[in-house]
């Protein structure tokens, strides 16, 4: 069992946690360390700030449009394969436009090189981690919103590196579009291919960056040249649960998938777990996250790792239960998820018995259950242990 979590208040307002003696409490934090930016990007801009910067360029405005679809339908930024500019603009316009901002440092591949785990080292240094997982009938990409993580959750490896900062929209985009271009190439093994999923569930709290996330989102969304034209229900938003970005998010009026990090139904757990809930409560979350059903219509998927002997008691699946029924049926369901153990920390997944009977009461509460997919646990993925490996070095 926990201990019951003391809470104090920083000088910022932001509720520092002391969790238990057996994990090294972190406190959260709200602002980066760095604040530099990466340079501009064509990805940062819409479609109208496009124009506008290739007319200040000199260039016509029509430009714009094929330079969108050389990215966003071509997924190149290389003025080489611009074959339908003239030679003598091309170079002007690429280097202006798509100024190197991720490089890949480090690829792992799982699954017979159908995972694929990248690590990106950014302009100044700072590094994020991309997953590409391909299925029978589907792929999907894992994308980092932050280099680190501010929320402290001390069973994520991220959350042990602290935040560096925020990464602008192209440096997303950036992610996806190396993930589209390697599909189209053929460079995944069961030939050419489009990315249908995207979850932000790599580095960062993505509703803590919402402006770069939101923005990232429309261009997902948006319909080739100006976009990738990704279906928004394809696209998962995960949050350890900012209450006023998922408001924010429900009346953005684009029905992407949120996945809320729950991890523990009592706030004396989930405060350890998941330190932000010192600021807002299960109750104010959950009642926040079923708003989001309400006006989107989308199903709100809850996340729970489940860790041995801390989360995964039968009680706790039957309070998980009761909680999410008190606030209406058919409006979300549950993804345990074993616990991927981070180097250094004590907590390990739960027994696969415990597992079963915490999916089967949930179930019994009428809950949809499915444990999520594990797919990268060899290869660490989407946890933010490459990085932290990296740091060490
Ligand atoms: N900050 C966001 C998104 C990134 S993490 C969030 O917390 O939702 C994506 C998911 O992986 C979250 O549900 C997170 O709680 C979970 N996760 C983090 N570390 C994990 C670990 N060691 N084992 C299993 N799941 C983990």
């Amino acid at each position: 069992m926990a201990t019951p979590t003391a809470r104090t208040t920083t000088a910022l307002g932001v509720p520092a946690v002391r969790p238990s003696d057996e994990t090294k409490p972190l406190p959260l934090q709200m602002a980066p360390r760095r604040r530099g930016k990466p340079p501009k990007h064509f990805a940062d801009l819409t479609p109208d700030e496009r124009v506008a910067s290739v007319v200040e360029m000199g260039e016509k405005p029509f430009r714009a449009k094929q330079l969108a679809a050389h990215y966003f339908t071509h997924f190149t930024s290389d003025p080489a394969e611009m074959t339908d500019l003239p030679k003598s603009t091309r170079d002007a316009l690429a280097t202006t436009m798509f100024p190197p901002l991720i490089r890949p440092t480090r690829r792992m591949e799982a699954d017979g090189g159908t995972t694929v785990k990248t690590l990106w080292h950014l302009f100044d240094d700072a590094k994020v981690e991309s997953v590409l997982m391909r299925y029978p009938n589907r792929t999907t990409l894992c994308v980092s919103s932050q280099a680190g993580c501010g929320m402290a959750c001390p069973f994520c490896a991220t959350g042990q590196l602290g935040l560096t900062r925020n990464l602008s929209t192209a440096e997303i985009l950036e992610q996806v579009r190396a993930a589209f271009r390697s599909l189209d190439r053929g460079e995944i093994p069961g030939g050419p291919a489009r990315l249908n999923n995207l979850v932000f569930m790599g580095m960062g709290e993505p509703l803590a960056n919402y402006k770069a996330v939101i923005e990232t989102v429309r261009a997902l969304v948006a319909p080739a040249p100006q976009g990738l034209g990704m279906s928004a229900r394809n696209i998962t938003v995960s949050t350890v649960g900012l209450v006023p970005a998922m408001r924010r998010l429900t009346d953005e009026g684009i029905p992407v998938t949120l996945a809320l990090s729950l991890h523990a139904p009592d706030d004396d757990l989930r405060s350890e777990l998941v330190p932000i809930n010192t600021r807002w409560s299960v109750d104010e979350t959950l009642d926040t996250a079923r708003r989001y059903f309400e006006v989107t219509g989308r199903r709100v998927s809850i996340e729970y790792a489940l860790i041995k002997d801390m989360n995964d008691h039968a009680w706790r699946a039957d309070l998980l239960g009761e909680k999410l029924n008190a606030r209406g049926r058919g409006w979300v369901h549950v993804n345990p998820i074993p616990l991927n153990p981070t180097p250094g920390s004590i907590w390990t997944a739960s027994e696969r018995s415990v597992e079963d009977e915490f999916v089967a009461r949930l179930r019994g509460h009428g809950i949809p259950t499915t444990i999520r997919d594990t797919r990268g646990s060899d290869i660490d993925g989407a946890c933010g242990q490459l990085a932290a490996e990296e740091d060490d070095e």
